[in-house]
């Protein structure tokens, strides 16, 4: 979808606003259904574990808010807290202890974790069955060789959006801003599964408004706000922008911006996500979708319907 709708004011022309909000709610819906229907047919509920070690404020705000939609989607959760000051060995022995509850189809284990813990070692340690995270080394490899894994959710929550805007995006000219494990790459290796020619951009490329510039599709993840200007953007590219970053806010106090300078480039912009309530709410609805399609995969059981990409 390349064409631009006008917006309502003074006629300029602005790239179609994509509604992260609305679409993660119709995708909670969809699990929801999908969670009352594993259970009434096969008496199984589903179960996140989020393990949160120490007491990081914004942690245990998004633990709070995970477990709040588990509850509103049917899926128990079950939260399990370490003092910031336990051992890579209470870790494990917390993972194996859920890798063996069977009501625990889903683990994660909130990052950050405090320093002196490695979080590839406990990530390793999980069940890949039940990283609902996709962070194990299994489900990367699965997802970069095209098979059918976890995949982490916040680069499974831009494709949705993406394929919101067209169905087909093969052959598009695909960047990615950004290549930390948790976004840029996975993100990388989904664009490519759907056919897109891939260029990551990091923070020792040469001249990156360059390349964003011929880009079809624009994914910003790289935490500096509002970087990607409108002569990064091709007219009527589709920009998704995933970055989080608190700035002080001229009324005092402080407000979220993204790594895309939103008011600048829309109007460029074929379509655009918002920041706040573009990707931030996808992200944990495909939580949901992972826990629901681990609770199904684990028990071999096709995956629901509803919830097929
Ligand atoms: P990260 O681990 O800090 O990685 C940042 C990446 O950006 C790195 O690959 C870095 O390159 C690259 N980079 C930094 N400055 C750059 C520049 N000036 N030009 C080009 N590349 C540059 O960050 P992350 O965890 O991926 O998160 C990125 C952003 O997304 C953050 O704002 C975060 O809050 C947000 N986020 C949002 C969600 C959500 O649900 N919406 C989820 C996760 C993250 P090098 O590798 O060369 O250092």
């Amino acid at each position: 979808m390349r064409a631009v709708s006008r917006g309502d004011g003074g006629g300029m022309p602005r790239g179609r606003l994509i509604d992260g909000k609305a679409i993660a709610a119709a995708l909670r819906q969809r699990v929801g259904e999908a969670a009352a229907s594993l259970r009434e047919r096969h008496g199984v509920t589903p179960g996140l574990a989020v393990v949160l070690v120490g007491d990081d404020p914004a942690s245990q705000v998004y633990v709070r808010g995970k477990a709040r939609a588990c509850a509103a989607a049917g899926i128990a959760s079950f939260e399990h807290r370490l003092p910031a000051d336990c051992g890579m060995a209470d870790l494990l022995e917390l993972a194996a202890r859920l890798n063996a509850d069977d009501r625990v189809d889903g683990i994660l284990v909130q990052l950050p974790l405090p320093r002196g813990l490695d979080p590839r070692r406990i990530i390793a340690s999980l069940d890949p069955a039940k990283d609902v995270d996709g962070f194990h080394p299994l489900n990367i490899g699965r997802l970069w060789s095209g098979e059918a894994g976890l995949v982490p959710c916040t680069p499974q929550g831009v494709m949705l959006l993406l394929r919101g805007v067209r169905r087909d995006w093969s052959g598009a000219d695909a960047v990615v801003l950004g290549r930390s494990q948790i976004v840029g790459r996975p993100m990388a290796a989904l664009l490519l599964a759907a056919d897109c020619t891939v260029t990551i951009v990091h923070s020792k490329t040469v001249d990156a408004a360059a390349i964003c510039r011929r880009a079809d599709i624009l994914v910003a993840a790289i935490g500096r706000p509002s970087i990607v200007a409108p002569d990064w953007v091709k007219p009527g590219a589709t920009v998704i922008d995933v970055g989080i970053n608190r700035i002080a806010a001229t009324e005092g106090g402080a407000r979220l911006v993204g790594d895309v300078d939103f008011a600048a480039v829309r109007p460029v912009a074929g379509a655009i996500t918002p920041v706040p309530g573009g990707v931030g709410p996808m992200t944990i609805a495909c939580l949901l979708r992972n826990t629901l399609l681990a609770a199904c995969r684990r028990r071999a059981l096709p995956d629901p319907e509803a919830l097929r990409a």
